[in-house]
């Protein structure tokens, strides 16, 4: 069999990624909610359950093409428009998924001769984007302000300089300096683009995200924002001005060369995004729960980095520590799982745990209980 030499290659390099603790599993959810995106719940959420419902009625499963071609709904358009409203832009572009997103606008604007500059843990959706792209590409020390402005003394450009964040980190849920940024990129003509995947829905007064909150929305080139997040469906909204949101419908490979996720994920999303708009208290509760937890860890003498987001990682270090710390909690009930390298940097396996609205206090209050016996101390 013309197989023979790869199966064997692959089982070896499965078999060096078990011994290292670092092989994955596709484990089904269960029990309590620790570890998935749906911060506010909207995932479940009767409205937006309905809202899809109706719509795959009324319009089928599928976009059945691309949205240059058959693929293109008015609920799409009518989407793009409200959050451009919600986010305070000219304009939105809805693509099927994040790394979409940043796959489009990342090899659409950024060109040969130009330079991305980039923090060093920017998610794997902006790493892919970036080596797709022409441009040349820096990394800069996370959220280190000074070490990006050398970076950008230092690179010679010869045309069009860029930086490219998350405003909220994924896996670090700290928050990046936006505002010493803005002042950077203005005296050194730099464009900013901001992945706001974790912050949409969650900060800022509309609930649009960190842009808004740090008041920055005006100086943020495009911003990228994931629709499976907070805002519970699928997808995101690539939000700028409208010259930048034509020039992706000519040139993004990844809105062009795909089929359009069902309308019927407009129609919820437009629901979601309502939501969001009209209920600033689901926010609020849900970073007060997460500020509970964050001190609640502190003080059982967990290693939890400073911050105040909803996503609260416990660095553990090692993978096999995370497995088996993840394993305990997840023999509780508790859906709490193991981030291993390539997810974040080596010696820094951990526990990502990410608060949501459907834990009831109750449940929260048993579940730090538990930690308190589970979590290793520092
Ligand atoms: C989750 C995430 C993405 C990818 O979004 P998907 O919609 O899941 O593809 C992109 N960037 C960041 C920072 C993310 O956390």
């Amino acid at each position: 069999m013309n197989q023979e030499k790869l199966y064997l290659r692959t089982l070896g390099r499965l078999s060096e990624l078990e011994k290292s603790g670092l092989r994955r599993q596709l484990r089904p959810r269960f029990g309590v909610d620790l570890c998935s995106n749906d911060y506010l719940g909207l995932s479940e959420h009767p409205l937006v359950k309905a809202a899809m419902c109706e719509a795959i009625q009324r319009l089928g499963c599928g976009a059945t093409a691309s949205r240059l071609l058959r693929g293109h709904f008015d609920e799409f358009s009518y989407v793009e428009r409200r959050f451009a409203e919600f986010k305070g832009t000219e304009a939105a572009l809805f693509f099927s998924s994040g790394y979409a997103a940043n796959l489009g606008v990342l090899t659409t604007f950024p060109e040969s001769g130009d330079v991305v500059f980039s923090d060093s843990l920017n998610h794997a959706s902006i790493i892919d984007a970036l080596r797709l792209s022409r441009a040349t590409v820096k990394i800069y020390e996370h959220c280190n302000t000074d070490a990006l402005a050398a970076r950008i003394a230092e690179t010679p450009c010869i045309g069009q300089r860029f930086l490219v964040t998350e405003s909220l980190f994924s896996m670090d849920g700290d928050i990046a300096p936006l505002r010493e940024y803005v002042q950077l990129c203005k005296a050194t003509d730099t464009v900013l683009i901001v992945d706001e995947a974790h912050a949409t829905g969650v900060f800022g007064k509309r609930g649009s995200g960190l842009l808004e909150e740090l008041g920055v929305t005006e100086d943020c080139f495009v911003s990228i924002n994931t629709a499976g997040k907070a805002l519970g469906v699928m997808g995101a909204f690539v939000a700028g001005p409208q010259w930048a949101i034509d020039y992706l419908v000519q040139k993004a490979r990844t809105l062009i060369f795909s089929t359009a996720p069902p309308p019927a994920v407009a129609v919820a999303l437009s629901q979601a995004i309502e939501i969001v708009a009209t209920q600033p208290k689901l926010r609020t509760e849900l970073l007060s729960r997460a500020s509970l937890v964050r001190s609640e860890l502190l003080a059982i003498g967990a290693n939890v980095p400073q911050g105040r987001s909803q996503i609260v990682p416990v660095i553990l270090g090692k993978p096999e520590v995370a497995l088996k710390v993840a394993g305990e909690f997840q023999a509780r009930g508790y859906d709490v799982r193991a981030i291993r390298p390539p997810t974040v940097p080596p010696g820094t396996s951990r526990l990502r745990l990410s608060i949501n609205l459907k834990i009831s206090e109750g449940q929260l209050k048993d579940f730090l209980h538990a930690a308190s016996d589970i979590m290793p101390r520092v």
